[in-house]
């Protein structure tokens, strides 16, 4: 295979826009998966993905494409994730092309997400190829969205295809103009191996496979390879690509796609954004990898079976090699025992990691309310960086406390800024700038404290704007905040797992909402417990959870067997994500009863 016939892209979009939809007209099309294999998003291979509609990781396939011009074209396409929270999987698939599909819905146009994946793109020098998606849609508007386009990112739409990646109407000319119009790779063949690591996974019979994307040279079995940041060697064992099936090849050449095996168990060894070169003839310098990406929520992460703990280390050992951003590290709990500190890029992460480490890893898990990352200043001077809301110093030897903010920018619908404004200035957000973007829609920037944003003001603005406000934000700094710390007492006793951090003027209310809902959550016993919210060890509000008068077999003395057993199953599936806590059972929902609290 000639390197001038090989193209390299992802596809982004903001969320929704239609990414996965293509890549499955593009695997049709160029005849890659057969007819009765093919079903919708098939790239979104993981169970969770399927279930959810969304992409969470990148997915790189390799296709043969017959162009008009008579000849056969071999396509890498990477398909990525829309979210926020995946914006690392991402800048790593960009890192690894040459060109980007920019999918743009015709009847939402430009949104959050399609600016920021956008500036991802320039960032890597990727060229552009703009297509306006579901022109079925009665209400697309494919010339105002291209002038949109034009306006506010700058790229020439004279030509942008408007397809439906739906019915599959015009995605044959998207694959002429990836032909045409992207850019094959630079890279030389003949030169030393530089190949970088963007992605990588735990298989328990081959050890770990890196995904890799080769900038120069080749790579073949028996070659003898060297991680450039870690220093392993290792002997190949197997290259190839997936199409999406695994398939073995002879050698990877320059410019292509694939994956490497090579008998690797020390998955210490194999980093993400790494290089690989060989050891006999190695390259002078490493590619530049990726920005290291700073977690900005952290929980706790408890095996409900604390026999378990070792499982549970393992499993992130794992995982974190199918996901460079996860950060773990031990922490105790007095309530739950043996555990991990884990830092995640959002919610949305956090939740996907608790649900992948239960599924593929089959734990199950008691995760703790997430916090994010304080900078506590103490009346001795020094400063603390607290993730866990339990580790707060006593109020006494406290100066000030400061959080993250981050600066947001909102596009919305005109209409509905002056609920966005609401809300922002409700989540504590102190107003930057509003901009006028076009006749309809304006963007809005703020800074907002990160805590606030990441508990549910995604939410709230969905329903705030009924859905028509995108969202993007960055990390800003630091600032101070009159913060304090909520104990919540149950039976007398503190559960530091259910501690948090919460705004003064707050407090009152998180108090009472967090105690009638721990209230409704926690299951009855044989005695009445106490739920109590307590700021500094003065009670700022108490409920009861009312004593248990009945079993619930009691209810079936009639001999109904199955019955019977369903009840006692019922209870059983209940009990799996509980936690014993003294004498009280707390169930994982008490734990993210915080996150819906007003
Ligand atoms: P992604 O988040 O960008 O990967 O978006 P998906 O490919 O998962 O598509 C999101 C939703 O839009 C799905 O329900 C698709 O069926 C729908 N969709 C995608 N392309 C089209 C299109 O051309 N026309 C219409 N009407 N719907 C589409
Ligand atoms: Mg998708």
């Amino acid at each position: 295979m000639d390197q001038k016939n090989i193209r390299n892209f992802s596809i982004i979009a903001h969320i929704d826009h239609g990414k996965s939809t293509l890549a499955d007209r593009i695997l049709e099309l160029t005849d890659t998966v057969e007819k009765r294999e093919m079903k919708d998003q098939i790239l979104d291979s993981m169970d969770l993905e399927r279930e959810r509609g969304i992409t969470i990781k990148l997915n790189a396939v390799q296709l043969i494409y017959h162009a008009k011009d008579g000849q056969d074209y071999v396509f890498h396409l990477i398909d990525t994730p829309g979210h926020v929270d995946f914006s690392y999987e991402v800048s790593r698939s960009l890192a690894a092309c040459d060109g980007a599909v920019l999918v743009v819905d015709a009847a939402q146009g430009v949104q959050a997400q399609t600016l920021a994946n956008v500036y991802l793109a320039l960032e890597n020098d990727l060229e552009i190829l703009p297509v306006l998606n579901k022109v079925d849609l009665p209400s697309a508007q494919p010339d105002v969205v291209k002038e949109e386009i034009e306006n506010l990112i700058g790229l020439d739409c004279s030509d942008a295809v408007e397809i439906s990646a739906k019915s599959g109407l015009h995605v044959d000319q998207v694959l002429e103009q990836i032909v045409h119009k992207l850019p094959a790779p630079k890279g030389n063949n003949d030169a030393p191996l530089q190949a970088l690591v963007f992605d990588s996974l735990y298989d328990s019979y081959r050890g770990v496979i890196a995904f890799i994307s080769v900038k120069n040279g080749t790579i073949k079995p028996k070659d003898k390879i060297r991680f450039m940041a870690t220093g392993a060697e290792y002997e190949v064992i197997d290259v190839g690509v997936r199409t999406p099936k695994e398939v073995i090849k002879s050698e990877l050449v320059t410019g292509e796609v694939g994956w490497v095996s090579a008998a690797i168990k020390n998955i210490e060894d194999v980093r993400v954004g790494d290089t690989i070169t060989k050891v006999e003839q190695p390259c002078e310098v490493a590619l530049h990898g990726y920005r290291e990406m700073n977690p900005m929520v952290y929980c706790g992460l408890y095996p409900v079976d604390n026999a378990r703990y070792d499982d549970l280390k393992e499993a992130l050992s794992k995982l974190k090699l199918n996901d460079a951003s996860l950060r773990f590290e031990p922490e105790t709990s007095q309530a739950l025992g043996f555990g991990f500190r884990c830092g995640f890029l959002g919610l949305l992460h956090m939740d996907v990691v608790e649900e992948r480490l239960e599924r593929e890893y089959n734990l199950d898990l008691i995760a703790t309310s997430p916090s994010v990352i304080y900078h506590v200043y103490k009346t001795d001077g020094t400063m603390l960086e607290i993730d866990n809301p339990a580790a707060l110093p006593p109020t006494q030897n406290i100066d000030h406390i400061e959080e993250p903010y981050v600066r947001a920018e909102i596009m919305v619908p005109k209409d509905y800024v002056g609920a966005m404004m609401d809300l922002c200035q409700k989540k504590r957000g102190e107003y930057i700038d509003l901009q006028v973007i076009d006749d309809l829609r304006m963007n809005m920037v703020y800074e907002l404290p990160l805590s606030e944003i990441i508990y549910d003001f995604f939410d709230k603005m969905k329903s705030y704007t009924k859905g028509y406000a995108s969202l993007d934000y960055h990390f800003s700094g630091y600032k101070t905040s009159a913060l304090v710390k909520m104990d919540i007492l149950l039976n007398g006793q503190i559960i530091d797992a259910l501690s948090t951090i919460v705004f003064k003027d707050f407090a009152y209310n998180r108090g009472n909402a967090m105690t009638i809902k721990l209230k409704d959550i926690i299951p009855k016993q044989q005695f009445e417990i106490p739920v109590q919210a307590a700021i500094g060890g003065k009670i700022i509000a108490r409920t009861n959870i009312k004593a248990l008068r009945k079993n619930v077999l009691a209810k079936c003395y009639g001999g109904d067997i199955s019955r019977k057993k369903k009840l006692l199953e019922k209870q059983k599936e209940g009990k799996k994500r509980m936690k014993k806590v003294g004498s009280v059972e707390i169930p994982q929902e008490a734990f993210m009863a915080v996150l819906s609290m007003d």
